[in-house]
């Protein structure tokens, strides 16, 4: 199929020629009709389908004849639960509709308002934002909804994982009830399902799992590795030039932190993206990334999520997912929109019952790297300390089985600093 027969604009058609966009994923081709003839719609679908796309482009062209007319106000709202999510659906709306002299904003928390205030006062035809700073410029009276015609729900399960929902529901309470709604969610929790129900009416539903098909197109790999070689295993790895961009994903701040600073010493251009990060330094982290100022980005997960990056080709594991679904999630950031991509994955021992779990989730095992420089070697899972102290020390070491004791292997300090780590640091 092609966009042409979805009865999109040409000034439109132009835009996504421009964009290399040859033919409608499957999300576009169930959405953009619909949408078009003014229908509400319930779209079950993650980043990665070509969503934004299947919301902007029918928004952008019900809107269209708004740019001729010499007073502006917002016409569409897109409420959205992060600000990088927010940074990218605008530069999309900006892409896609580039030659139809609409004009899009993006308001977020976390940075001065001075700018957005500037910005909303020349006049705007689409607001993207999350929820918070929306909320504070409607109560300080420099923002009104009641011009509102596509209101637009984007992740709508992550605005309630994040504990935006009453900031949402006192959003929508402002904008007009005759209106045309677009909800968006990759999960349907009770809460999700209650809330859609009450506002939209006479939905089209619209249900697209990229799972499977993503997953088949990206060439995945497993290193077995000891958790203290892991980093000379990275390094080793990005000694290919090949790899020239590769995202990294490790299960807490700290490890980012930690793999970054490692990476530095190597003179291995890299940077973290975590929530302990101020907003301006994750957007100048992704954008480096994006312009390839930085060769590799580490990140937590809850960082990444929504994070896209146009032909990202390599992803590396350097912790597995406690939740097998984040693997998919994570190995999902390349090999977007039909391009191949790359996943690695690094396992120690106490991580195999994840891998078990996620080669269960994906219905397949993952190839695993034989002979490479930094075999497993501990095979026992250590006991944890019940007190840190160093009498406990020999009782530890001997519960290590060390298979083939010649190659690198973790020293006590390592041990110790990683047991007395805290869990779950993201
Ligand atoms: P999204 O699911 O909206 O985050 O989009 C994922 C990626 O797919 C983005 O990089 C888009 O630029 C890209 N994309 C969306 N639609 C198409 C299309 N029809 N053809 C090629 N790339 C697309």
């Amino acid at each position: 199929m092609n966009f042409t027969e979805l009865n999109i604009a040409p000034l439109i058609l132009k835009a996504l020629e421009q964009a290399h966009y040859k033919h409608p994923t499957p999300i576009q081709v169930q959405a953009i009709p619909p949408i078009l003839s003014g229908r509400d719609l319930l779209g079950c679908a993650q980043t990665g389908t070509g969503k934004t796309a299947a919301f902007a482009v029918p928004t952008l062209q019900r809107l269209m004849h708004k740019a001729r007319s010499p007073r502006r106000s917002i016409s569409a709202l897109i409420l959205t639960p992060t600000r990088e999510l927010a940074l990218q659906i605008h530069e999309s709306m900006q892409t896609y509709g580039r030659h139809t002299g609409l004009r899009s904003c993006v308001i977020f928390g976390g940075v001065s308002q001075n700018q957005q205030e500037i910005q909303l006062r020349q006049g705007v035809d689409i607001l993207v934002a999350t929820p918070g700073r929306l909320l504070d410029l409607l109560n300080q009276r420099i923002i009104t909804l009641a011009q509102i015609e596509i209101l637009i729900l984007d992740e709508a399960d992550r605005m309630l994982d994040m504990g935006f929902i009453h900031d949402v529901k006192r959003v929508i309470a402002q904008v007009p009830a005759k209106r045309q709604t677009l909800f968006f969610s990759a999960t349907m929790p009770a809460e999700i399902v209650k809330l859609s129900r009450a506002i939209l009416v006479d939905p089209i539903h619209v249900s697209i799992s990229p799972e499977s098909p993503t997953v088949e197109k990206i060439q995945q790999t497993v290193y077995f590795v000891d958790k203290a070689n892991k980093r000379h295993l990275l390094i080793h790895l990005l000694g290919n030039p090949q790899i020239d961009s590769v995202l990294v994903f490790t299960r807490t701040k700290h490890g980012a932190d930690r793999v970054v600073r490692e990476l530095n010493d190597s003179r291995i251009r890299a940077q973290a993206i975590h929530g302990n990060k101020s907003q301006n330094a994750r957007v100048r982290a992704l954008s480096d990334f994006k312009s390839k100022t930085t060769r590799v980005l580490v990140a937590t997960d809850i960082a990444a999520r929504g994070i896209d990056i146009d032909g990202l080709s390599y992803v590396i594991n350097y912790d597995l997912p406690e939740v097998p679904e984040t693997y998919v999630h994570r190995i999902g950031r390349s090999g977007r929109a039909g391009n191949v991509g790359t996943s690695l994955s690094f396992c120690d021992f106490e991580e195999k019952k994840l891998l078990t779990a996620i080669e269960k989730l994906i219905v397949k095992p993952i190839p695993v790297v034989d002979g490479h420089s930094f075999p497993l070697m501990i095979t026992t899972i250590e006991p944890k300390p019940v007190q840190m102290g160093r009498r406990h020390m020999p009782q530890q070491r001997q519960a290590t089985q060390h298979a083939r004791p010649s190659q690198p292997q973790t020293s006590r300090a390592q041990r110790q600093t990683q047991q007395a780590k805290p869990k779950n640091r993201y």
